[in-house]
């Protein structure tokens, strides 16, 4: 399909300025950026007028487990351990295939409306059911199964997680990737952290785990080996290829230095480490060394939503609040973690993260014409700090428009919430 885009303000995220200009679509690709050439303008199926519109690359949330959209406020204001042992775990012990699969349609639901059109995803059993959500929805994703290994004697959970990579990885017109998901140090034994490691690189695939999240997670992994998580990581050979680590609360100064020197980004969730009291990344200490960040939002139940602009004017402030450096992290950075730092963090930066001609068609539009952007002084800055994910009007992934006007187009919302709200019902019921 041909679809133009007429008189917007562009953010193209190749640089701050904004610029008025038409966008054209052709296929899966962007065609033309700003100044398309007049002989293009015409023949296309599609075309919208965008006056009083923002175009920017659709947001990258770059760690989340969606299907926990059932557990939202299930279990609210626990420390992270308590939470997942005495809540988290025993519901989530029962969730069945369906459940995975309207959950995950949930998730993607409220994604598509809040301006995000890519997700990195760690969850499990039945990710061929997320596999499929993504599939029949549009959106793009990056998914790995969770393996907790002190619950995985028999090592079934990595060869779902393998079985997983050889159905879906590059499937749906390209649109998932696998990868490989051990849950975290405190889960995992060395041994079963070399094995996904191992099943990785074999296969040209990459890691997403957890690490450093909180202070009792580095207490356990100095009591249990004497070493410091991303020691213990580093030791099972977790950062010999590409790794997304989400959170990265407890780095050292040392540790970030030496994570640069690999293929690893950091995934940030502010509101999640700041709902659990985890602690406070040192985002901007990565980001001076040139330690790539993403921006993520964690799974529902720790959030609880999946509203990547809540999550940048999160990262900001909390930036902010604990360096007491207003300049820490200014929001021309936020947008470049939810963007760009995303797109690198799962290795997609080739294809997504800015508007530019023959990249991949992912970009939503943001109408302007609301209060809390008045007066409109063409500052990107408005975008952290003042956009709202209702402001989104149009999201599109792959050259396919999956939200117009706010109307969702590939997920019949109704259907999913009333499926989502049965689901929930039946495993929260204690
Ligand atoms: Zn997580």
């Amino acid at each position: 399909m041909r679809i133009l885009i007429k008189n917007a303000q562009i953010l193209t995220m190749t640089a701050p300025e904004l610029q008025k200009g038409d966008i054209l679509i052709i296929e899966d690709k962007i065609a033309a950026v700003g100044q398309v050439p007049r002989e293009m303008l015409t023949g296309s199926e599609k075309v919208i007028e965008a006056d009083n519109h923002l175009a920017m690359p659709g947001l990258i949330n770059a760690h989340t487990h969606a299907a926990m959209t059932l557990l939202r406020s299930y279990a609210d204001d626990l420390e992270l351990m308590t939470w997942l042992h005495d809540e988290i775990w025993p519901a989530e012990d029962k969730m069945d295939a369906e459940d995975i699969y309207w959950g995950t349609m949930l998730a993607i639901a409220e994604m598509i409306k809040g301006g995000t059109t890519t997700f990195a995803d760690m969850y499990g059993p039945f990710m061929d059911k997320v596999a499929e959500a993504v599939t029949s929805s549009g959106i793009r994703a990056n998914l790995s199964r969770g393996c907790v290994g002190a619950a995985d004697p028999e090592k079934i959970k990595i060869a779902e997680n393998i079985a997983l990579f050889e159905q879906y990885n590059n499937g749906a017109d390209g649109r998932i990737k696998v990868w490989f998901g051990p849950h975290a140090p405190y889960t995992c034994s060395k041994e079963y952290l070399q094995k996904l490691a191992q099943a990785a690189w074999e296969r040209g695939s990459g890691i997403h785990v957890h690490l450093a999240e909180t202070t009792s997670e580095l207490e356990q992994i100095k009591e249990g080996y004497g070493l410091s998580p991303v020691e213990y990581l580093a030791q099972a050979g977790i950062f010999d290829g590409p790794c997304l680590a989400a959170h990265g609360v407890w780095l050292s100064d040392e540790e970030i230095a030496f994570l640069k020197g690999k293929d690893v980004s950091v995934a940030h969730n502010p509101v999640s480490n700041m709902k659990l009291s985890s602690g406070a990344a040192p985002v901007a200490k990565m980001l001076a060394c040139g330690l790539n960040v993403g921006l993520g939002t964690d799974g529902a139940s720790s959030n609880n939503s999946l509203d990547m602009f809540k999550e940048m004017a999160a990262a900001a402030f909390l930036s902010k609040l604990s360096t007491m450096e207003p300049t820490s992290l200014p929001a021309y950075e936020v947008l470049k973690m939810a963007t760009v730092g995303s797109a690198k963090a799962l290795h997609w930066d080739k294809e997504i993260g800015t508007l530019e001609a023959g990249k991949k068609a992912d970009l939503i539009l943001l109408d302007l014409n609301q209060p809390h952007f008045c007066p409109w002084n063409n500052s990107v800055n408005d975008l952290v700090y003042s956009a709202k994910s209702s402001d989104v009007t149009h999201t599109i992934v792959n050259g396919q428009i999956l939200m117009e006007e706010r109307k969702l187009l590939t997920i019949d919302l109704a259907e999913v919430m009333a499926h989502a709200q049965k689901c929930a019902k039946r495993i929260t019921a204690k």
